[in-house]
């Protein structure tokens, strides 16, 4: 039986960068996940590091809006009917939290992860030698509507108070930044500081590369195994059981596999997405992600080809996927860029996981001495991987953290 400082369970972009900055810090850790680094939820994101966001995802307002997800018409969302009872108290909470007030709270809350979001990913990316696959470019979130682009002017105007660059553009000045989108968006506003990667699983594997250089141990195995052993944690792995003083949970969206067993319930639901990669016609192609904020979905350039990646599907986690969106949302992406033949026959899926506050959890599980908590980073997992993981292992290593933790503790679920 091996002994280490840590075991991190979970090695997606959260857990990777977890493990990573403890091992900076001399822990001998051992990251266990029962796939390779980087293949679930973290392997088919659209490639955002946003450290721009201030609001929580909208919920949709109007009748209109939220008759056409009930009719199934929407592209930007989908559910199944048999989930929609058990999420529905979820859903009502997230409601509230996206509403003014709890915006701002989101917004206040979140601010020290985004505001340091990409100056970690470049820090990690220098020390892996991951630096190809970083772009600096901004992205560019384009409206089809003067009212879509008026909805989206609070958040702007607290993006000015706060010093965020951004430009609003007109169609014309778009398409001088992105000549391939045609012109059938009104208005368009460049986030010039966000970044994004051209490979969100080779960014994922070179931190794990640069974890194992360090000393650090990547086992397979199966988080549910985990359990006390006299004053430690173990957890079976295919190289035998593995003791640890501490335990760090960073299993994404299958976090309530082990926690509820553990007595830990916390109030996670999934919004499952959906990518697609398409050759581009002709020489289009883009230099940076775009939004089609009218019609919910990304196109991000990738290594693979352009990746649609879509909006919302509240549907249980391990329910078959139903990529019906891609039918309501195809004909508008065919008429903002020139997509191509689709490269993959199947879409890839995943489950965005997230707590109806949309901020993670990071720090200490309730009444489980040495075990803690790294998950829930809802749709912006890959932009607050590094940052969370410095926070979590400044938490584990009694350092000073960088910023107050206290709105990411699982206490606050707790009343
Ligand atoms: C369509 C889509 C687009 C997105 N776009 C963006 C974006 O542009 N920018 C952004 O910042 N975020 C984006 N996200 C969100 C982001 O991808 C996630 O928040 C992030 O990947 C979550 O990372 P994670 O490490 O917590 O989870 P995961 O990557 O899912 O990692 C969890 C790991 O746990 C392992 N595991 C599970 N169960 C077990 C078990 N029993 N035993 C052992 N191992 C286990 C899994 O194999 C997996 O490797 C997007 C998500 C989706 C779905």
């Amino acid at each position: 039986m091996a002994r280490t400082d840590a075991i991190v369970l979970g090695a997606g972009i959260v857990g990777v960068s977890a493990a990573l900055h403890l091992a900076k810090r001399g822990l001998a850790v051992a990251l266990v996940d029962r796939r390779g680094p980087g293949e679930e939820t973290s392997f088919g994101n659209a490639g955002v590091i946003e450290g721009n966001t201030l609001f929580p995802h909208a919920f949709p307002s109007g009748f209109g809006a939220l008759l056409r997800i009930a009719l199934k018409q929407a592209p930007e969302a989908n559910y199944h009917l048999s989930f929609l009872p058990k999420v529905a108290p979820w859903l009502f909470a997230y409601r509230a939290n996206t509403q003014v007030e709890g915006s701002l709270e989101f917004a206040e809350a979140m601010r020290p992860l985004y505001s340091r979001a990409v100056s970690e990913h470049e820090t990690l990316m220098a020390e892996a030698g991951a630096g190809r696959y970083l772009r600096k470019t901004g992205w560019l979130k384009v409206y089809r509507s003067d009212a879509s682009f008026a909805a989206g002017v609070r958040e702007r105007d607290y993006a000015s108070e706060l010093g965020l660059s951004h430009h609003d553009l007109g169609t014309e000045e778009a398409r001088a930044l992105e000549p391939s989108l045609a012109p059938v968006y009104r208005h368009a506003v460049h986030w010039p500081d966000a970044a994004s990667v051209s490979n969100p699983l080779a960014v994922t594997t070179a931190y794990a590369a640069l974890f194992t250089k360090l000393g650090g141990v990547i086992v397979k195995g199966d988080a549910r195994t985990l359990h006390r052993a006299g004053g430690a944690w173990r957890v079976d792995t295919d190289e035998g059981p593995i003791d640890a003083r501490d335990a760090l949970v960073a299993l994404g969206p299958w976090a309530p596999d082990i926690l509820g067993p553990l007595g830990i319930r916390l109030p996670l639901a999934f919004k499952r997405g959906y990518h697609r990669h398409f050759r581009s016609l002709g020489n289009a192609g883009l230099a940076r992600p775009v939004v089609d904020t009218d019609n919910g979905y990304c196109l991000a350039p990738m290594e693979q080809g352009i990746r649609l990646t879509t909006g919302a599907e509240f549907a249980d986690r391990d329910a078959a996927p139903t990529p019906e969106q891609f039918d309501r949302l195809m004909p508008a992406a065919r008429a903002l860029y020139p997509l191509g033949e689709g490269i993959e026959a199947q879409p890839w899926m995943g489950s965005r996981p997230c707590f109806a506050d949309s901020r993670p959890v990071i720090g200490r599980a309730p009444g489980q001495p040495g075990l803690w908590l790294d998950y829930g980073h809802a749709h912006w997992g890959l932009t607050l991987g590094p940052v969370s993981g410095r926070l979590i292992a400044e938490m584990m290593t009694g350092a000073a953290p960088f910023c107050d933790p206290a709105p990411y503790s699982a206490e606050r679920f707790a009343s």
